[in-house]
């Protein structure tokens, strides 16, 4: 028995073998004529399990099944109260399951067990409650100032939604993904990534067993070229909510292009961390580590280019360097471990072919810019700092997604918001001043979906949050949420005998015109 099985035995936890897809409450059969790939532990390169691919007709399946889970309404005609009590009672599971999802996930997305169990995992369970909370308080509209007549603007689940989630955060995203979907009346089909797929059905059985009814919630798995592309292409599809690569995210609106399907993008980032002159030196080197090595670099909120006042630079790059190279790389599994291997071995490779780059053009290597290959057979790579002198290096303005990060020094505050805005992306912005002018201009100025003023990373549910440019389009939020996944709906009722045009007759008196 490997170390892992012990582990899963011990916690009496059961991973199939091989793992497939859910439809209509159960999991799909094994069929031995599907294609499978294999998923692997990040921590040592073990493989953990088999995946076995949704092709086309799979999914036209998953599909169907959510479609007829629509229209027999018991889910969307479901009172209010009813989604509320299931949301609940799903994010109290979720809270008592905490540390068996965050193993599930730590298996598979290499994130540190420690930081899921206590941050990641409990946000899934926040995520549902605040949909639950949200649909208790919403109202529709009523307009009586047009004389005679009453207008009343309502909103109906817009149908079947296609969610896709990313590998980096699978059980966070997805689960925002869920409720904003959910709690309005929709059924789905999800696609979680292929290297992360096991927390993700964990959480769907956690749903279904707080009473969402079989079909609601669908998954399929399987590559995104295969699995992903037949979803993204269905033509009984109403929405397509996708958290992923900008790249990907052409993909998928091509083929939604087809059907005219509205999408909800949430995409990638190259965050500019400004650290003005008059900023509280402690918290802006705690912060900006924080905003830039959480879950190993792989957020699309890193603050990846850190942008530095000349006056404080030397001081700031050797504080920043020093606690950089003293960060905990390890096991993910160890409760210790800070900063964890990358997700799979492909983005590995990726993220060192994105070091190597920035060597050849000239970036100055503080530390790191290299693979931890002592660490054993993980996929490891020492948390690197570069210095550099131009914005226009490829190390500023692709996403690396792994603990890299750029430094650069500027002299006016103009430069720094000019420098912040010199990318495709805009998801978000971070400053750190004591100058309330300074905040506000950094406000004013920066083109991004989210701007932290002194601190790193905290999220409010209420609030929007996405990109601007190559970052998104639409916005995750309450609000925002039930504006995209229902169809609004205005009926205007005559209240008065008001006067209708009578077409048709000889004498027509033009009334009502
Ligand atoms: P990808 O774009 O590679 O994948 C996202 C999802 O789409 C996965 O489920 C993937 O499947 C699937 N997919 C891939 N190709 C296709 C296709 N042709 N058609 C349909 N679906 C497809 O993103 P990553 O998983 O690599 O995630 C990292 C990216 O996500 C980063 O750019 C990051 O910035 C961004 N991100 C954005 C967030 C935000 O809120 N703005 C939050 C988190 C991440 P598979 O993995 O199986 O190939």
């Amino acid at each position: 028995m490997t170390e892992i099985q012990q582990l899963l035995a011990d916690r009496e936890i059961i991973l199939p073998e091989v793992i497939t897809g859910h439809v209509g409450g159960t999991a799909v059969a094994i069929d031995p004529q599907a294609n499978r790939h294999a998923v692997y532990f990040p921590g040592t390169g073990e493989r953990i399990a088999f995946l076995q691919e949704d092709n086309i007709t799979a999914v036209t399946n998953a599909v169907h099944c959510a479609r007829n889970s629509f229209d027999n309404g018991d889910w969307s005609s479901a009172p209010t109260s009813s989604r509320q009590a299931v949301f609940r009672r799903a994010a109290t599971l979720i809270r008592e399951h905490a540390e068996e999802l965050a193993l599930m996930e730590c298996l598979c997305a290499g994130l540190p067990a420690s930081h899921l169990a206590s941050r990641q995992i409990p946000r899934a369970a926040d995520n549902l409650d605040f949909f639950a909370d949200y649909i208790g308080v919403m109202a529709g509209e009523t307009f009586e100032q047009l004389a005679g007549y009453q207008t009343s603007v309502t909103r109906q689940p817009a149908g079947v939604a296609a969610l896709f989630a990313p590998w980096n955060a699978p059980l966070a995203l997805a689960s925002m993904q869920i409720a904003s979907c959910l709690a309005f009346g929709n059924t789905c089909v999800l696609k979680p990534s292929e290297f992360t797929p096991v927390s993700v059905l964990k959480m769907v059985n956690l749903l279904e067993q707080a009473g969402l009814p079989p079909g609601t919630i669908n998954v399929v798995n399987g590559s995104g070229t295969v699995t992903g592309a037949a979803l993204a292409s269905s033509p009984d599809i109403n929405r397509i909510a996708f958290t992923g690569g900008s790249s990907t995210a052409r993909h998928v609106m091509a083929a939604a292009a087809n059907q005219l399907t509205p999408v909800h993008f949430e995409l990638g980032g190259k965050s500019a961390n400004i650290i003005f002159d008059d900023a509280d030196f402690d918290r802006a080197v705690d912060g900006s580590l924080v905003n830039i090595f959480s879950n190993s670099g792989q957020i699309c909120i890193a603050g990846s280019r850190i942008l530095v006042q000349r006056s404080i630079a030397a001081r700031f790059v050797a504080a920043f360097v020093e606690r950089t190279q003293a960060l905990k790389v390890g096991d993910p599994l160890d409760p210790a471990t800070e900063v964890g291997p990358m997700a799979f071995k492909t983005h590995w490779q990726r993220v060192l072919d994105h070091i190597a780059k920035a060597k050849l053009e000239g970036a100055t290597l503080l530390c790191g810019g290299e693979p931890l290959t002592k660490l054993g057979d993980g996929y490891f790579v020492a948390p690197t700092v570069f210095q550099v002198n131009s914005n226009r290096l490829s190390l500023c303005q692709e996403e690396v997604f792994g603990p890299v990060v750029s430094i650069q020094i500027f002299d006016e505050d103009e430069e720094a918001f000019s420098l912040a805005n010199d990318s495709r992306f805009g998801l978000v912005g971070y400053c750190w001043t004591n100058s309330l002018a300074r905040s506000q201009a950094f406000r004013q100025k920066v083109d991004a979906g989210t701007l932290w003023v002194n601190t790193p990373l905290a999220r409010d549910l209420r609030a929007p949050f996405g990109g601007f440019k190559e970052s998104g389009i639409g916005r995750d939020g309450p609000r925002q949420a039930a504006e995209f996944f229902t169809e609004e709906k205005a009926t205007i009722t005559a209240i008065d005998k008001v006067p209708i045009r009578k077409m048709g007759e000889t004498t027509n008196t033009d009334a009502g015109k």
